[in-house]
């Protein structure tokens, strides 16, 4: 039998790649794990670890405001933004360690720098050759840019996390998770933002009721919102952009950031000289094994766009690594996969838009609740929650969960639980309720809407 360096070689040491390597090494086998940029990848370096310390730092000021109905005086406050970068990078740090410790405890080879796939299983690093029975590769994506004239200008969440100051006001291209979240955080911090969206709502592919709402409420916070218009190009202008819009309008901005997608990492790393089939949009095409055309090389994880969170993309490699190595291989269920929109308000969501339902099914019965969080009670903060339950009416299941307010997204994790397990209305109501709370309402949902 041909003996390897390694059992598996894994490339990209992001949430899916190092959960794959940690687990094969538990069971023995001997990995490698090469990463040219970062350990922990987009999750933590760039991405949902970073995004949720801002989306914290961000709700002071309301915080602050709502004081003073609970009998607080607050002194006078000020952000500093160079604080907060410097405590998030000190964090980011420590969690890079961890990673790397337990990579090192599991056993596995840490290998700092490019790798280049050059055949099926040989996996060269800054030179440096190693053969691998198995090579996975979990490189994530990048963010997407459209080719305008002054694209140069342009930053995207990539760069936000380590500006040096905070700009006065901000252009944010985009409708999606990035450019919502981030409009969030920003007009927390204080900068005058402005979102430019090509569609008619923001988040294409969430409940229509949410869209709405979080629009409604975005805009009404005093974000400003362009819909249905685009960027067609940037000048410099000394401290300042000018930035052209579809319309024929031009906005002055201090900063223009880009959300338009990410494209994954799937380029300049060997793969089409070994003829490894890309998708149109350039994800590696794997079959329900998560393996390529090239039968031992696997791709998992956002630079196989299919579903681009980290949850899924660590439950891939667990899936991976015991289909490869253990008897007992749970397939991943892509069913009904829980998610949140860290925005302000904040979203979470679980199973089928009323518009899938209905396509689905012919009986929906929609049940909705749309109230002011107690708190708002004493804080005279303006916030709204939107609750909405999707049931199939000749089976009673809940097909469908959807929150926008407070705690959205800690409330649905938990929501989710239920749905995966086939709960019926009749479970939801004769659960009792947790008095008084914002998550109590799921369960007291009594009349059908439409
Ligand atoms: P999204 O796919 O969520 O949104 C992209 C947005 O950009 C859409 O509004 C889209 O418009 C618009 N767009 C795309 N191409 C162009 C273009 N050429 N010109 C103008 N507008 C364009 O991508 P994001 O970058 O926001 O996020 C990437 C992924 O990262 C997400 O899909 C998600 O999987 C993940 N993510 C998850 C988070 C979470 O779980 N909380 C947080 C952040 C990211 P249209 O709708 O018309 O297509």
């Amino acid at each position: 039998m041909m003996q390897y360096d390694y059992g598996l070689f894994v490339i990209g040491a992001g949430s899916g790649g190092v959960r794959a390597a940690n687990m094969a090494s538990g069971y023995g086998v001997k990995v490698a794990i090469a990463e040219q940029r970062y350990l922990g990848g987009t999750c933590v370096n760039v991405g949902c670890v970073p995004k949720k310390l801002f989306f914290y730092a961000a709700q002071f000021q309301d915080q602050f405001d709502a004081a003073a109905g609970f009998g607080w005086t607050v002194g006078e406050s000020t952000f500093n933004w160079t604080s907060l970068i410097a405590n998030k990078n000190r964090e980011i740090a420590r969690l890079q360690a961890l990673y790397n410790n337990r990579l090192q405890q599991s056993g596995a080879t840490v290998i700092t720098g490019r790798a280049q796939v050059l055949d099926g299983h040989t996996v060269a690093v800054d030179g440096k050759q190693y053969s691998a029975e198995r090579i996975l590769i979990a490189t994530g994506g990048w963010p997407f840019i459209p080719d305008i004239p002054g694209k140069q200008h342009i930053v995207t969440s990539n760069d936000m996390f380590f500006l040096d100051q905070l700009p006065k006001q901000i252009i944010i291209a985009g409708g999606g998770y990035i450019a919502v979240e981030f409009a969030s955080i920003l007009h927390g911090l204080g900068v005058n933002t402005t979102i430019c969206h090509r569609g008619h709502k923001l988040l294409s592919g969430f409940d229509e009721d949410i869209r709405d709402f979080l629009g409604e409420e975005m805009t009404r916070k005093g974000i400003t919102i362009r819909f249905n218009t685009d960027i067609e190009a940037i000048e410099s202008k000394g401290e300042a952009f000018a930035v052209q819009l579809m319309d024929g309008s031009e906005v002055s901005t201090d900063l223009v950031m880009y959300a338009t997608g990410r494209t994954p990492n799937s380029s300049g790393f060997g793969l089409e000289k070994l003829g490894i089939g890309l998708d149109n949009e350039q994800a590696i095409k794997v079959n329900s094994d998560y393996q390529t055309n090239v039968p031992s090389i696997y791709a998992l994880g956002d630079v196989t766009n299919r579903v681009n969170l980290t949850p899924v993309a660590i439950a891939e490699g667990m899936t991976l690594v015991n289909k490869l190595y253990t008897i007992h291989a749970q397939p991943v269920d892509y069913d009904n996969i829980p998610t949140a929109v860290f925005s302000q308000p904040a979203i979470g969501t679980v199973g089928l838009t009323e518009a899938k339902a209905r396509e689905k099914f012919p009986d929906i019965d929609i049940y909705k609740t749309r109230f002011t969080p107690m708190k708002s009670a004493l804080s005279g903060l303006d916030e709204k929650t939107l609750m909405k339950m999707i049931v199939v009416r000749s089976t009673d299941q809940v097909v469908g969960l959807h929150m926008i307010g407070p705690d959205a997204p800690e409330i649905i994790q938990g929501m989710a639980v239920a749905i995966r397990a086939g709960a019926t209305k009749a479970v939801f109501d004769s659960t009792i309720g947790i008095h008084p709370t914002a998550a109590e309402e799921f369960v007291t949902l009594r009349n059908v809407v439409t």
